[in-house]
C-alpha cells in the first residue's frame, strides 16, 4: 500500500521524538512492503518565528492532502508572553477543527514491567486497560458565553449545548472500538442534573441498542466515575462521554500508569486525515538532550496504522515490539526510577529492533 503521512514536530523534544516516530514508519514499510511518503511542516512556536502563524496555510494544506498526521508537541517558555499576539497552541485548536476531528482517543494501559511506578497499588491498576473516547469540538468549551454586572460585581456563564448528530457520530465510533476489543461499552454523564446529559443518555442508548445491540453497555455518573477510575479501572474497557468530563476524567486516568512518556492518543473526524500524537507536552526543560522517552510517540504511530489505515498486523507489530523492549529491561530516564537508562536514539534503536525481528 501506497500511503501519505504529514510530520509534525513541532517545539522542545518535538523532533527528537518525532525522528523516532518516522524510523518506526519506515522499519513497518519496509518489513510489510509498503510505501510511505512522510513531509515535515511546521506548526506551533517554530512556526511562530519563521512566518508568525503558529498554523501556516501550506502545513493545512499538506495535512489535508495526506493520511494521517503524526505530531510531536508545540509550546514553550520562548512563547508564553501574555502579550503575544498569538501562541504556539492556537496552531492546535486551528488544526483540529479545521481537519472537524471530533472525538479523541486516549488509551489508558498499564505495562506490567512499570507498573509500580503508578501510584495506585499494583493489584488495583495491573491489567488495567481503557480507550476514553472524548467528544472534542461541542459541549460546554464551544457553548456561549458571557459576562454581565451583577450586585455582587459580576455574574459569568457557560453554556453546555449538544446536538443529537454530535451525540450520535461520538457514541457510534466509540461503539465500533468496543466491537474492536472487548465488547463493553460505558457512557458516561450526568443526567441526573444536566439536560444536555439527558440528551446524551436517550441518543446513545438508541444508537446502541438499534446498531449495536452485541455490546455490554452501561451508563455512570460522572462523579461515580471518578471514583470508579481509581478504585476499580479494571472494570472499562471503551468509554464514552461529552467534552468537559472527557478532559478531565482522561487527565485521572493518564495517571494510572505511572509515565507520561507511555500514552498516545488519537483525533479523529469522519473522514480526512486523524491527528496522532503522545498525551505529553514539549517537555522544554529536557528538550535537545536525548532523553526524551520516545514511546509514547511509536505508540501513536501504530494508533495511526490502526484508525486511519485499517493496518492492524502492523500497529500490533509496533505494539509488540515496544513491550518486548519495556520487557527486556530497556528505560529511559523518565521510566527508570533508580536503575540505568538509555537515550532516545537508543530506545528507537531497540524498537526498530524488534520489529524488523518480528
Ligand atoms: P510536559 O508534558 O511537556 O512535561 C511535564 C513533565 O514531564 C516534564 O518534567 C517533562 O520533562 C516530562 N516529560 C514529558 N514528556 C516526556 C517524555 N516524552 N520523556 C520524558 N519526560 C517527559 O508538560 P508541561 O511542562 O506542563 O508543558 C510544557 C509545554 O508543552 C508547555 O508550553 C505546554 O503548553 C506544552 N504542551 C503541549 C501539548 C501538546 O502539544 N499537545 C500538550 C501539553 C503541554
Amino acid at each position: 500500500m501506497h500511503a501519505k503521512f504529514v510530520l509534525l514536530p513541532g517545539d522542545g523534544i518535538g523532533p527528537e521524538i518525532v525522528t523516532q516516530g518516522r524510523r518506526i514508519l519506515e522499519g513497518i514499510a519496509s518489513r510489510f512492503g509498503h510505501t510511505f511518503e512522510m513531509s515535515e511542516h511546521m506548526i506551533g512556536g517554530c512556526a511562530i518565528d519563521a512566518c508568525g502563524d503558529p498554523l501556516p496555510e501550506s502545513t493545512l494544506a499538506a495535512c489535508r492532502a495526506s493520511h494521517a498526521v503524526l505530531l510531536g508537541a508545540v509550546g514553550g517558555p520562548k512563547w508564553d508572553d501574555p502579550k503575544a499576539k498569538t501562541r504556539p497552541e492556537a496552531g492546535l485548536l486551528k488544526i483540529r477543527k479545521e481537519l472537524g476531528l471530533f472525538a479523541n482517543l486516549r488509551p489508558t494501559k498499564t505495562w506490567d514491567e512499570l507498573v509500580d511506578a503508578s501510584p495506585l497499588r499494583r493489584d488495583i491498576v495491573s491489567g488495567t486497560d481503557i480507550l476514553f473516547v472524548r467528544e472534542l469540538t461541542g459541549g460546554i468549551y464551544f457553548g456561549e458565553s458571557g459576562r454581565k454586572p451583577h450586585a455582587s460585581g459580576e455574574e459569568a456563564w457557560n453554556v453546555m449545548t449538544y446536538t443529537t448528530g454530535e451525540i450520535e457520530r461520538v457514541v457510534r465510533l466509540a461503539a465500533e472500538a468496543a466491537r474492536r476489543r472487548r465488547g463493553k461499552l460505558t457512557m458516561v454523564d450526568k443526567a441526573n442534573v444536566l439536560e444536555a446529559s439527558r440528551l446524551w443518555r436517550q441518543v446513545s442508548e438508541k444508537v446502541v441498542k438499534t446498531e449495536f445491540p452485541d455490546l455490554q453497555y452501561n451508563v455512570v455518573l460522572v462523579d461515580a466515575m471518578a471514583m470508579h477510575l481509581i478504585s476499580k479501572p479494571r472494570d472499562f474497557d471503551v468509554v464514552v462521554t461529552e467534552n468537559l468530563f472527557g478532559d478531565i476524567l482522561t487527565d485521572e486516568a493518564s495517571m494510572l500508569p505511572g509515565s507520561l512518556g507511555l500514552l498516545p492518543s488519537a483525533s479523529i473526524g469522519s473522514s480526512g486525515p486523524g491527528l496522532f500524537e503522545p498525551i505529553h507536552g514539549s517537555a522544554p526543560d529536557i528538550a535537545g538532550k536525548n532523553i526524551a522517552n520516545p514511546l509514547a510517540t511509536i505508540l501513536a504511530v501504530a494508533m495511526m496504522l490502526r484508525y486511519s489505515l485499517n493496518m492492524n498486523a502492523e500497529a500490533d507489530a509496533i505494539e509488540t515490539a515496544v513491550n518486548n523492549v519495556l520487557k527486556a529491561g530497556a528505560r529511559t530516564k523518565d521510566i527508570a526510577g533508580n536503575g540505568p537508562s538509555i537515550s532516545t536514539t537508543e530506545m528507537g534503536d531497540k524498537v526498530l529492533d524488534a520489529l524488523l525481528k518480528g
